[in-house]
């Protein structure tokens, strides 16, 4: 099945557009990583998953997931064999490319009241103006009380946006390279107009800051221990005449998050220990408490270990030494208007299914994981006995950029790991592009890759 266009296989396109159904409702709700950790125990609790601190020991059979910060959710199925014979990893990332508040946002300018912003991961940052944007996040008050924020996304809610200048007036910014045309400080959130009667300084800011008092109860000084992001507002909606694909924020890389955790919540028990692990800070770095470097997934194993009897940490780096991991993570598609930026021996095509990356990285390879061949047989062997369509990529032309994903953090741990995911056009932009049999390939290959021995 290595290469060939997926869709052929299909008499029916029917149960492909139903899982992009459930997946279109995913990210249209999911625009942040707090976001996608409710959704992702609400769909683990509703296939009968329970917390792990509702157990007092664990058996094959047993369906858990743990929760980190509100920003990590890993689900498993305990296998037949104990956990410190390995697992069956599926690690996809939940952060997508965005624009967070500042810590001191709130300012008036000409008659507007803005907040100031600071982005997050790779953007091209003229793509993230004039198009309506949400605001999601959290508001932690002094006294510890949280104040969710979700404006931009109900019908009846207004939207923000960032402004650019009028192409009329534009003959010195047109001069300026891609990168310079909007400068990161020029991304400011312009969110109010409206002046409180009778006040001579700050009119606007004032009358802002009277809404959020009545509002959400908050002061300008809760924005310190605020979250807020701010993400494209709209619905994930279907994309080309056929419909054969979809358009939304933050395919990179929910579409493998959703797949993976749906892999693993979908699955039966298997001989090993199935396990899907959705990680925040991807896109700068995986770095903290919720980023794919931290202690926390190591813990939880840990505690899996500890739960089925005598733990030992003797037990635990066994465990990851036999682990085998997908790091399911987007690759770079092949885009007809830029096909001059990928290698087409060597590229990622819309359509043709899961997508292999033996390795990822920059230039002479730097940053990247390098998956063993005999793992790669083991899993090319798998696919083809289960008809899973697939193919294999590199990140677009050798020496034109690159990127990197959380494989080489998992293979530190000695485990098995090779990215494999969904190619995606536009990445990275507010409106990405996936092709909905190849979230459906990912999906089915992803549950077999959980019996792989
Ligand atoms: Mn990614
Ligand atoms: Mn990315």
């Amino acid at each position: 099945m290595y290469n060939k266009n997926a869709w052929e296989k299909y008499e029916s396109k029917d149960e492909i557009f139903a899982f992009a159904e459930g997946y279109k409702d995913f990210i249209t709700k999911g625009k942040t990583e707090r976001e996608v950790v409710k959704l992702g125990i609400a769909l683990a609790e509703a296939k009968g998953f329970r917390p792990l601190d509702s157990f007092k020991s664990l058996k094959p059979g047993d369906k858990v997931y743990a929760v980190n910060k509100n920003k990590n959710i890993a689900a498993f199925i305990i296998g037949e064999q104990p956990v410190e014979n390995g697992l069956r990893v599926l690690g996809a990332h939940i952060d997508s490319p965005r624009i967070d508040v500042k810590g001191n946002p709130l300012y008036e300018k000409d008659g507007f009241a803005l907040l100031d912003t600071h982005y997050y991961g790779g953007i091209k940052k003229y793509q993230w103006v004039t198009i309506p944007l949400a605001i999601y996040g959290v508001v932690i008050k002094k006294d510890g009380t949280k104040v969710e924020v979700a404006i931009g996304d109900k019908p009846e809610d207004p939207v923000v946006g960032i402004t650019d200048l009028l192409i009329h007036l534009s003959a010195d910014q047109m001069q300026k390279t891609a990168a310079k045309a909007i400068e990161g400080e020029d991304l400011d959130l312009t969110i109010g107009s409206l002046p409180l009667k009778g006040e001579d300084k700050e009119p606007v800011k004032k009358g802002i800051l009277a809404l959020l008092k009545d509002q959400y109860g908050i002061e300008e000084e809760d924005f310190l221990s605020a979250e807020l992001e701010i993400v494209p507002a709209g619905p994930a909606r279907d994309y080309g005449l056929d419909r054969s694909m979809v358009a939304g924020y933050g395919h990179d890389d929910r579409s493998c998050a959703y797949t993976s955790l749906m892999a693993v919540l979908d699955s039966k028990t298997e001989t090993f220990t199935s396990c899907a692990v959705l990680v925040d800070k991807e896109e700068v770095g995986s770095i903290g408490a919720t980023g794919a470097q931290s202690k926390w997934f190591e813990n939880v194993i840990a505690e899996l270990i500890a739960k089925q009897g005598d733990y030992t940490d003797l037990k635990l780096r066994k465990a990851f030494t036999a682990t085998k991991m997908l790091s399911s993570d987007v690759s770079a598609g092949v885009d007809p208007i830029y096909s001059y930026a990928t290698e087409p021996k060597n590229a990622a095509w819309l359509g043709k299914g899961l997508t292999f990356n033996k390795f990822t990285g920059s230039r002479g390879k730097g940053g990247c994981n390098d998956a063993n061949p005999e793992y790669i047989a083991e899993i090319r062997q798998l696919l083809d006995d289960a008809n899973i369509h697939f193919q294999f990529a590199e990140l677009g032309k050798v020496d034109l950029g690159g990127g990197g994903t959380i494989a080489y953090i998992l293979g530190n741990y000695n485990m098995n790991v090779i990215d494999a995911g969904i190619p995606v056009l536009n990445m990275h932009a507010p409106m990405e592009i996936v092709s909905k049999v190849d979230l459906f390939e990912a999906y089915k290959g992803y549950m077999e890759f959980v019996k792989l021995k």
